[in-house]
């Protein structure tokens, strides 16, 4: 079959900023995120677990977690398929794509923030190189005018963040900001919610046979 003789389209649409004329208006600093390609971020391997389905996977110490499933020939990780491979694996580094596309680690909760700052107020140590502690994740949330967020590493991120949005800071990684005359912002730090609470250690107990009876309710508190 011939394929169809080609049709003329519609006219394109004029330029939006044509169109406007007069009233266009030229926003010099549009949101902008910079991630250049490049390898990825390395994490240090801290534990290792298995899911409900017995497969295993690595917690780094970014907060992530990672599969560490050996199927040869497809994924070979000879080191993550045994005990003893495994412990010796603790300590080496991971590539972690979570963290180059900057996603905020399940069950990390805000246990601190900083207070509003301006211009007037801002801590000169934002705005030069620093970092957060190991493994803590930062926010900061713009409420008013806009800043300029600069994070080194592979890869590295330079944006602009306006009043009504939010960025992530990566553990590890030294980061700056460089506000506008009306900003207004204020920083929140996360960290992994305690993840295995007193009655999570309890029932754990009560299923290794350690404890008589599975963890019982008491006013409100389990006992
Ligand atoms: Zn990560």
């Amino acid at each position: 079959m011939r394929p169809e003789p080609k049709v003329p389209g519609p006219l394109r649409e004029a330029n939006p900023a044509a169109i406007l004329g007069a009233q266009w208006v030229f926003e010099p600093t549009p949101r902008v995120q910079l991630v250049r390609e490049g390898p990825s971020l390395e994490r240090t391997i801290l534990e290792f677990e298995q899911d409900k389905l017995g497969d295993w996977f690595a917690r780094l110490d970014c907060g992530h977690i990672q599969h560490v499933r050996h199927e040869p020939p497809f994924t070979e990780r000879a080191w993550a398929a045994t005990e003893v491979s495994r412990s010796e694996s603790i300590g080496r580094a991971l590539d972690c794509i979570r963290c180059d596309r900057r996603e905020l680690p399940g069950g990390y909760r805000r246990y601190k923030q900083t207070p509003v700052f301006t211009v007037e107020t801002v801590p000169g140590a934002l705005l030069r190189a620093h970092g957060t502690k190991a493994g803590i994740w930062g926010r900061i949330v713009v409420t008013a005018g806009q800043l300029e967020f600069v994070e080194q590493g592979e890869p590295s991120v330079d944006e602009i963040v306006r009043a009504g949005e939010r960025t992530v800071t990566r553990p590890g990684l030294k980061h700056l900001v460089r506000p506008s005359p009306d900003v207004e912002f204020h920083v929140e730090f996360l960290a992994p919610a305690a993840r295995r609470t007193r009655r999570d250690r309890q029932l754990e107990d009560h299923l290794r046979g350690r404890r008589a009876g599975p963890p019982r309710r008491h006013g409100g508190r389990w006992a």
